[in-house]
């Protein structure tokens, strides 16, 4: 199909039409794909469902050519902008673009190839592919499994590798960011390069973690490996953080084969609540959570290790139990509360798609999401537990509030990812589902609520970052990168010096 990128002037919009001679291309563009001027759809909207920006056109690439036309196109205009939106899972309008384009990265042809190179093997994955359709080709079809995931799947491979992509296995192979080799990026200019560690590095490393400033992934080359058959998956639970974090530490810290394979956790509320409290540790459906064995000494807010141990189908029962019993035996959790279950690696790995089925059926998927990501140094977060779990969250966020330990040392610090000092930070994401007002709370006192923990972050001086973070002034990102700051500047003059890509962002603003 030829679509063309075409002069565009949206009707009854007389203000549009007074400036935009500065916004708008006119030239036109022989495109596989397709653009759509009119109906822009779910473009400006997005997870967080808090900003309903409409942009001026939406494309949809047929490939990476298309792209790069458009990116072109638009870094010969005066004003357009332009966001990559991958499946458009960000908070607050990150993939967004006001009066500019959007890609719809999904639209693209989902190449997914497994190639080896060098005794090594990786997957050749298309930018707008979600992480759950590599699961199911690279599983069902070869056997073999990217190392690091999301917890969720339906995010694409380009929108994760442009924030981090964290999940239990981070501390042990890095985030997603730590496991690509290489990638095909369209820059501002339209050019399409190929870069990795040896080849445009400062491109590729400037990408990974760059929030779509430095350009467009429209592939990458994830590392791979031999996928288990089977998951032990495992929850214990404590009534202390100091003791929580301290066996969360010993099983992040511990060599490759003597540890589990994912280790997450999770604070949450010492009530009967459905959400919040103990009905949301148990694992399957055929057990419950017996109070009676939680301490008398507990506060408000308990804590529930998770981990998960792989294993194939081969592999003698009894000498999994004897593994698995031998590492539990190292933890000091409450006694008889432990919840156990095996499922499969496809199950265990698409767990929050379950989720995603339950919220949709209620309607809670499709309500704003005012969600916190942050990372917090090891030295500060017994002090985040205490004023922040125990206090200003002790009733729960109507979701899951993760907390588990990563390292430091697993994360390239050549990307453009921004974490704590030191060799241990926390990890900790108050992901709310709330019914909408009135029924729940008005959204603002939520935001607030955020507010609130992150200016105690302040205060008490902690030293954390914001992950998938979100800011209005560029004082703030400034702050946001600290030394890294000149970098990040540098990175965008060399690769979008204009500032077309990822305006949602609002870190850089056009010019001409
Ligand atoms: P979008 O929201 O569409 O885009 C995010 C940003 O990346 C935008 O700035 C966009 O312009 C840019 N972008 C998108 N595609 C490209 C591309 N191909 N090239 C360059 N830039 C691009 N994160 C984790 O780390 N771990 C989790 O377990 C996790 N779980 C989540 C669960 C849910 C339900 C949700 C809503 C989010 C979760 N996230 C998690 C956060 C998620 O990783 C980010 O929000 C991610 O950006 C969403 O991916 P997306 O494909 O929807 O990207």
């Amino acid at each position: 199909m030829i679509a063309f990128l075409e002069r565009f002037i949206p009707e009854n919009d007389k203000e549009t039409e007074a400036d935009d001679d500065g916004i708008i291309i006119n030239r036109e563009i022989e495109l596989q794909g397709s653009i759509d001027y009119g109906c822009t759809g779910p473009a400006g909207k997005d997870f967080g469902g808090m900003n309903d920006i409409r942009p001026l056109a939406v494309i949809r690439p047929a490939g990476p050519e298309d792209v790069a036309r458009v990116v072109s196109a638009a870094s010969k205009s005066a004003n357009l902008t332009i966001a990559a939106r991958g499946n458009g899972h960000s908070i607050n309008g990150q993939a967004m673009a006001e009066r500019g384009m959007v890609i719809d990265m999904r639209a693209m042809n989902g190449q997914i190839e497994v190639v080896r190179i060098s005794g090594s093997s990786y997957v050749d994955v298309g930018g707008g592919v979600l992480w759950e359709e590599l699961l199911n080709h690279c599983v069902l079809g070869f056997g073999v499994s990217p190392r690091s995931w999301t917890d969720y799947l339906g995010l694409t491979v380009g929108g994760t590798l442009s924030n981090a992509g964290i999940s239990g296995q981070a501390f042990r192979y890095g985030p997603q960011t730590s496991n690509v080799s290489e990638l095909e990026v369209v820059t501002a200019k339209g050019d399409t390069l190929v870069c990795s560690e040896s080849q445009n590095s400062e491109l590729f490393f400037g990408v990974l973690g760059g929030l779509g400033q430095f350009g467009i992934i429209t592939r990458a080359r994830v590392l791979v490996q031999t996928a288990p058959d089977m998951v032990k998956w495992i929850r214990v639970v404590y009534a202390e953080f100091e003791e929580y974090a301290r066996d969360a530490e010993f099983l992040v810290t511990r060599p490759e084969g003597d540890s589990f394979d994912y280790v997450e956790g999770f604070a949450f509320v010492n009530s009967d609540d459905p959400v919040n409290g103990w009905p949301s540790v148990p694992l399957g459906s055929d057990c419950g959570f017996d109070p009676i064995s939680i301490p008398r000494t507990a506060g408000p807010v308990l804590y529930c290790l998770e981990v998960a141990f792989h294993y194939r189908n081969d592999v003698e029962s009894s000498s999994i139990e004897k593994v698995v019993g031998h590492m539990l035996g190292q933890l000091r959790f409450c006694e008889n509360l432990k919840f156990q279950l095996d499922v499969s690696y496809i199950e265990f790995l698409q767990r929050v798609k379950r989720v995603e089925l339950a919220a949709k059926a209620t309607g809670i998927w499709d309500t704003p999401h005012p969600w916190l990501n942050l990372f917090v140094s090891k030295p500060d977060i017994a002090d985040f537990d205490r004023m922040v779990f125990k206090k200003i969250l002790k009733d729960g966020i109507g979701g899951p509030m993760l907390v588990y330990p990563l390292l430091r040392s697993k994360w390239d610090d050549r990307t453009s990812v921004v974490i704590p000092e030191g060799e241990i930070f926390y990890i900790v994401a108050l992901l709310r589902f709330n019914p909408p007002y009135p029924k729940g709370p008005p959204v603002e006192e939520l935001v607030a609520q955020n507010d609130e923990i992150i200016q105690c972050c302040i205060t008490h001086a902690f030293d954390f970052k914001l992950y998938l973070p979100y800011y209005r002034s560029q004082d703030q990102w400034k702050r946001h990168f600290g030394k890294q700051w000149p970098k990040f500047v540098e990175r965008k003059t060399r690769f979008d010096p204009t500032a077309i890509l990822a305006p949602g962002q609002r870190i850089f603003s056009r010019t001409h």
